[in-house]
């Protein structure tokens, strides 16, 4: 049977745009993934009169509720009240909960001096079932009401997010007695369009799995997705759509449920036990930041500086001044020079360096927006790629980190270099 959802958030700031509604954002992908059609999203203030309201409508329309928001101890928090009343249920005190919420504020404060309000979290809707929280103190639950399930989780995402993952979506799979698994490969050097071109025909005939792509900042995910009664069966499903993908995209495929480019390119670092390094100019520190983002980074990355003046790409990285001059800063040459100086000035095994156009304007020697120049330096030797595709400055910085990302992983993986990007 196929389940109808409603996602109602609560919380004042949302209203007025002091945050943005990500709870509502990670909630609808992961019901859709799991097979339940959402058809309502509703915010609400911290007003329980209104949140009232929205829960009648809610209840009348949809057969799982879920709220996020106000289930903390301060007086606008009033979300498990107000449910609790519109489903006529009471409101009475988990001790389990409660111990709970006592021994996370004597780890996280060590003083033991836990304010008082903050035991009013403890108090749960009479049969709930209490979804433990482990990344915050408020517990969420789950109630079943009037043919309705109700699901109350935390605002905070990082709190939201793992409880959903963790404690909600097993309840939801459970109910519908179906396995849905998804795998996702991701795809980097063609575009969304030249994606969806060629592989429509398969989606428009595929009904278990499905196929369909996802557009993210200069690359694409393609999602399978397959309902089964187990996971061996839904795995079963999914293989030989993902062959296909593969065959037909190759060595565009950077990874299967993964992340991102730099999580494949930190893995296969550590595996074949290489370090890193980078010099950047129109990327600012964005690979950097990428790659230091992630856990484990300090095992292969080095460091990296970032050179945005000639004089800086001169004296920090050894950028011969007649280069500069020949060719300026944004050229093959001297994404080269800025490579190789790169692995010289941090002593590792590979170097990645980017200079280019990120824009608005062209630079001084008429360059156009989007030019750039990404460098690979090897100990067999330097590689560079151009990239040329005009777009906003904040896209030709990314993508331009994705092309030195990619540069990587096919470097450590054996594959060619050479990518001619399809849009
Ligand atoms: P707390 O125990 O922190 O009070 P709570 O469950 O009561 O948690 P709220 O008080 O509603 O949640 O929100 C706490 C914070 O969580 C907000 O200030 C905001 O930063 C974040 N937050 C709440 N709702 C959302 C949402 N829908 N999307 C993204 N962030 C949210
Ligand atoms: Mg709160």
């Amino acid at each position: 049977m196929s389940y109808t959802a409603e996602i109602l958030c609560v919380g004042t700031e949302l209203l007025l745009g002091e945050i943005l509604n990500t709870d509502a954002q990670f909630l609808c992908q992961e019901l859709s993934a799991l097979g339940i059609n959402v058809y309502y999203q509703t915010v609400v203030g911290d007003n329980p009169e209104r949140l009232e309201r929205a829960v009648e409508l809610a209840k009348s329309r949809s057969d799982i509720l879920i709220t996020t928001g106000g289930l903390g101890p301060t007086c606008d928090d009033l979300t498990k009240q107000t449910l609790a009343r519109a489903f006529g249920k009471k409101l009475v005190f988990d001790p389990v909960s409660a111990q709970r919420i006592r021994d996370y504020f004597e780890r996280r404060l060590h003083t033991g001096q836990m304010p008082e309000n903050n035991l009013q979290q403890a108090m749960l809707p009479e049969g709930c079932v209490i979804l433990q929280n482990d990344w915050g103190t408020a517990p969420g639950c789950i109630f079943e009401s009037e043919g309705r399930h109700v699901v109350m989780l935390p605002g905070p995402p990082s709190e939201c997010r793992p409880m959903f993952t963790h404690r909600v979506a097993p309840y939801l799979q459970a109910l519908s007695g179906e396995v849905i698994l998804s795998r996702s490969l991701r795809v980097f050097g063609m575009g969304e369009s030249a994606v969806e071109q060629l592989f429509r025909a398969r989606m428009d005939a595929l009904t278990n799995p499905t196929l369909a792509p996802y557009a993210k900042t200069g690359e694409v995910e393609l999602r399978i997705t397959a309902k089964a009664a187990d996971e061996a069966e839904a795995r079963a499903l999914i293989a030989p759509v993902e062959a296909e993908v593969r065959a037909k995209l190759g060595d565009l495929v950077y990874g299967a449920d993964v992340s991102s480019l730099e999580e494949v390119v930190l893995a296969e670092l550590r595996a074949k036990g290489l370090t890193l390094s980078c010099a950047e100019s129109c990327t600012g520190g964005l690979i950097a930041k990428r790659l230091t983002d992630l856990p484990g980074a300090s095992a292969v990355f080095k460091g990296g500086a970032v050179t945005y003046w000639s004089q800086a790409k001169a004296a920090l990285l050894g950028v011969p001044q007649e280069l500069l001059d020949q060719y300026g800063a944004v050229s093959r040459e001297v994404a080269v020079a800025m490579a190789e100086g790169a692995r010289r000035a941090f002593d590792s095994d590979l170097a990645v360096a980017t200079t280019g156009v990120a824009g608005p304007d062209p630079d001084d020697r008429g360059n156009p927006v989007g030019l750039v120049f990404i460098a690979l330096s090897t100990p067999q030797g330097t590689f560079c790629r151009r990239a040329d595709r005009s777009m906003t400055r904040e896209r030709v910085r990314v993508c331009a980190a994705h092309h030195a990302f990619d540069l990587l992983r096919r470097h450590l993986g054996g594959l060619p270099l050479e990518l001619n990007l399809v849009f």
